[in-house]
């Protein structure tokens, strides 16, 4: 079987199989990893290597903070407005999907949100070119969503600008490469390519840490969990030690780049198959492609459900696209195998091939 969920996703067996061999007694301790005290010196030592390691891995650079946070990044729509807004009370937001449209729909509640430019008038099928952004050099930062998982779209460059970049980075952190340092701020809930749900990850350049409203609760204050090295309160701790094998795992891959180089071709794949086979269509811009939520339609749109169901029976599952959006999404994330998108691809051929008899 082959699971393509955009996630909650698929883990790679190797860390669920580590998680099963720790799971009622991790190291010697006699404890599972859930049932440590959050204060303990093994649960520091869990936190401490996942820290490292991420670091490592993203090549963070030493004035940036790195936040084990929770309410997935919904909840984190609300709270980068909270905490960045500051005195400004005004940022700029690149509309370029359903994602990023939930994202400034939050933050309009906490202050003067201003849609710098939007791709909805193509039916959010590429990225505004960066020329027709229209920046407030007043606002306190501007945000993007570098892969819109519902929509197929991806940022393949990210712009320099002159004020705060703040990215909601869920769909495609960890499966690219990232200059960090462009960013004031990146947040991702983990449950696409890092582990289950409940941990949200917050990286945050250290000018950006003190400017929180008085509203903001204390442990979504940015700046309090940084100063308290993230334990102002419990945090997910069962999730952070599933990512910090993940983190282990990809450096044990060969690092960001060995993984998006498998991904690239993972993706090129599929959309040549694609592209060659006018049973199927995508209708995302070439240059805005996801590489890792490929989002396509069957030219006879009313084929669809029979396709979904076939591809199932054949162990092919959540193959259906957002509810927004309908057609097929398949999500490539770091855990899917190229046998795996070979095997769709080869499926895929086989039922263009008996429909169109
Ligand atoms: N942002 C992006 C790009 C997403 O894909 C998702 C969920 O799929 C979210 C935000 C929301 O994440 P959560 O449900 O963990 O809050």
């Amino acid at each position: 079987m082959y699971n393509f969920s955009a996630g909650p996703a698929q883990l790679p067996k190797e860390i669920l199989n580590k998680a099963k061999e720790d799971l009622l007694d991790w190291h010697g301790s006699g404890m599972s990893v859930m049932e440590m005290p959050f204060t303990s010196d093994e649960y520091k030592a869990i936190s401490e290597r996942a820290h490292n390691d991420l670091r490592k891995l993203i090549n963070l650079p030493d004035d940036y903070h790195i936040l084990f946070l929770q309410g997935g990044a919904y909840a984190h729509f609300a709270l980068v407005a909270m905490n960045l807004l500051g005195q400004k009370q005004t940022a700029d937001y690149i509309q370029t999907g359903h994602w990023s449209t939930r994202a400034l729909n939050e933050a309009r509640r906490y202050g003067d949100i201003n849609i710098a430019a939007s791709s909805v008038s193509s039916g959010f099928n590429r990225i505004p070119p960066y020329e027709q952004w229209q920046l407030n050099p007043e606002a306190a930062y501007c945000h993007i969503t570098t892969n819109e998982t519902a929509n197929g779209v991806q940022f393949h460059d990210i712009p320099k600008l002159p004020i705060p970049l703040v990215a909601d980075v869920t769909s495609d952190f960890l499966t690219r490469q990232l200059d960090v340092s462009q960013f004031g701020l990146i947040y991702a809930s983990a449950q696409k390519n890092i582990g289950p749900t409940g941990l949200t990850i917050v990286i945050i350049h250290n000018t950006l840490l003190n400017q929180a409203m008085e509203m903001v609760p204390t442990v979504f204050n940015y700046g309090r969990q940084a100063s308290n090295n993230g334990r102002v309160n419990t945090p997910p701790t069962y999730s952070v030690y599933i990512a910090g094998l993940m983190f282990s795992w990809l450096l044990e891959q060969g690092g960001i780049k060995a993984i998006e180089q498998a991904n690239q071709h993972k993706a090129q794949r599929l959309y040549e198959f694609i592209d060659n086979n006018s049973f199927y269509q995508c209708s995302v811009d070439p240059s805005a492609r996801s590489i890792v939520n490929v989002c396509f339609e069957l030219t006879d749109m009313s084929r669809t459900e029979d396709f979904l169901s076939e591809a199932s029976k054949k162990g092919f599952v959540n193959l259906k696209g957002h509810g927004i959006r309908g057609g097929v999404r398949v999500s490539l994330y770091n855990a899917m195998p190229i046998e795996g998108v070979d095997a769709l691809v080869a499926f895929m051929k086989t039922y263009s091939a008996s429909q169109s008899q």
